[in-house]
């Protein structure tokens, strides 16, 4: 009996010896392996990293245990308590680099209680490192305009009692980073409405890059642009293109008062190719005419969504501005032009074969005058860019070639009868709304027949959608 008692001891002893080597080195991962490491290590999972924080925090100070610290307050992998603990740590040990860090992050954090906090600490401790990122922030928030902490914590860090003199005081200082005062005018004709916004512009220095530029565009071309895709366009067209911006400002000198209300950049070409286009009423009851007779397939999953007018013969039309009458006008003639449509079945054609991606291009005019005066060119998607066959990426040639021409345009053509994908998707709202570009979707509906709609940012901020009936051979 002895025997077997000792061997069965025998073997529980070689058994805990064998193990004892794994259970310290479990043990270790927890307890004595670097706290730092393992809050670094993203590959972890987030109870492991959380628990290693504390440890880190009760360290001594060391450059791990900064850059330790710094990942918490940025990683989301940690709660709201962990972030708030790592940031108190950082402002302890150097304030100006935790002032630093929260300025960087603040921009892309998504909406969350993290960020409002952040924003609250930057106005409570004058951090004005965050100011132009706060604006960033604010002008980027997708629908709304940022969180209240945001717009609060802006108040707080600009002298002056609201938000709008707080926009004023940055777009006032010229030493502000470009992309923030971009930001801040694109807030300020938002927030404070075009009629304020453009009130203070006049009354700007002219002197300074930026603010000149809007000052040139609202004096010479009667345009408020509020987008900072708007602003690059201004931009562009004055370093690249001062021949086209002396014929156009020429061009808005001649209009009334009613003809410059609403107007946008896109409609600066389709009035110089419209010419003389008439009284505004013969110009809508031709507009009208012309739409009351085509064949319509719009998508009415539009009709009722936030920030979209849909427009038709009998509803909206007489709301639009005179240039975008014009536009209307100008489009209605070119997709009667056969050379036009040939091209575009072709290029929707290719469209439908290609499996990669969409394809799209820009609509312009000639100075000749009959079949073939407009233009449709392809813009070929670029050889890996393309994302997949339900999406076009337009190219930064095209948007330069755009600032010129007349509108650009894409396809809905992944198979003949595409009539459910009729009319602008959301991602081409979101693009119209943010170029403030003329835009045509060309769907697919049907064997050489395509379904033309019409979309573009109206000034109150919402897109209109025109269905512009059928073109065929
Ligand atoms: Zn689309």
């Amino acid at each position: 009996m002895r025997n077997r008692f000792d061997h069965r001891t025998r073997v529980l002893l070689l058994t805990v010896s064998v193990l004892m080597p794994l259970l310290s080195s479990a043990c270790g991962t927890g307890r004595h392996a670097d706290p730092a490491a393992i809050v670094l290590d993203g590959e972890r999972p987030g109870h492991l990293r959380r628990a290693a924080l504390q440890r880190v925090v009760d360290g001594r100070p060391s450059p791990e245990r900064t850059e330790a610290l710094r990942a918490a307050v940025a990683d989301p992998a940690f709660h709201l308590a962990d972030h708030r603990l790592a940031l108190f740590e950082l402002i302890a040990e150097d304030e100006r680099a935790a002032e630093a860090l929260a300025a960087a992050i603040v921009v892309t954090l998504p909406a969350c209680a993290w960020a409002d906090e952040l924003c609250a600490v930057a106005a409570a401790r004058g951090w004005m490192a965050m100011r132009g990122p706060i604006v960033r922030r604010i002008a980027s928030a997708e629908p709304a305009d940022g969180s209240s902490a945001a717009r609060q914590a802006l108040v707080a860090l600009s002298p002056g009692a609201s938000l709008r003199e707080a926009l004023i005081d940055i777009l006032g200082e010229a030493g502000e980073p470009a992309p923030v005062r971009v930001d801040a005018w694109v807030l300020l004709v938002r927030l404070a409405g075009r009629d304020e916004a453009k009130r203070w512009l006049l009354h700007a220095s002219p002197d300074d890059g930026m603010l000149g530029a809007l000052h040139r565009a609202a004096t010479e071309l009667g345009i408020l642009p509020a987008t900072r895709d708007e602003i690059i366009w201004v931009a562009s067209l004055l370093r690249d293109h001062g021949e086209m911006w002396r014929r156009w400002a020429n061009l808005v000198s001649t209009l009334d008062k009613q003809q410059q209300e609403g107007l946008a950049l896109r409609h600066l070409r389709a009035i110089e190719i419209g010419c003389d286009p008439g009284a505004r009423s013969d110009l809508l009851a031709a507009v009208r005419r012309d739409l009351a007779r085509a064949e319509h397939h719009v998508s009415a999953s539009h009709v009722e969504s936030a920030g979209v007018l849909t427009i038709d013969a009998a509803h909206g039309l007489d709301t639009l501005p005179w240039g975008e009458l014009v536009m209307l006008r100008v489009l209605q003639t070119a997709l009667h032009d056969p050379v036009v449509v040939r091209s575009l079945l072709a290029q929707a054609e290719a469209d439908r074969l290609d499996e990669t991606s969409e394809h799209g291009g820009l609509l312009d005019h000639h100075t000749m005058t009959g079949a073939g005066s407009f233009q449709a060119v392809a813009f070929p998607p670029q050889p890996g860019r393309a994302r997949s066959d339900v999406s076009y990426q337009v190219s930064t040639d095209m948007i330069e070639r755009g600032y010129t021409a007349l509108a650009q345009y894409h396809f809905h053509a992944q198979r003949r009868d595409n009539r459910a994908a009729a009319g602008p998707g959301p991602g081409d709202l979101r693009y119209a709304a943010r170029s403030g570009a003329a835009c045509l979707v060309f769907t697919s509906v049907g064997r050489g027949r395509l379904n033309a709609d019409y979309y573009a940012r109206l000034s109150d901020g919402r897109v209109c959608i025109v269905d512009m009936g059928v073109i065929e051979r």
